[in-house]
């Protein structure tokens, strides 16, 4: 079953696309939420990653992003608000 667009119902989808910083050419990158891994840490906090990815309607131009690994976001959340 294809997926439908929330806004006009058109099943004209796009999914997939990346979204790429384009603000100097030379250092192209996908746009993405980043979390701090140790927020307590006083030098390495590290950072954990989740590339966004764009689903574009081919009929009213609605843009929807999801990431590929909501759960490992959602751990980080739960893991940033404990401390
Ligand atoms: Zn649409």
């Amino acid at each position: 079953m294809n997926p439908k667009c929330t806004n006009c119902g058109s099943d004209k989808i796009i999914e997939g696309l990346n979204i790429v910083d384009n603000a100097a050419d030379y250092m192209k990158q996908n746009l993405s939420i980043e979390t701090i891994k140790n927020p307590n840490a006083f030098l390495f906090k590290g950072s954990n990653k989740y590339e966004l990815k764009a689903k574009v309607c081919g009929s009213c131009g609605k843009v929807e992003m999801t990431i590929d690994n909501p759960e490992e976001l959602w751990n980080d959340h739960k893991r940033n608000k404990k401390t």
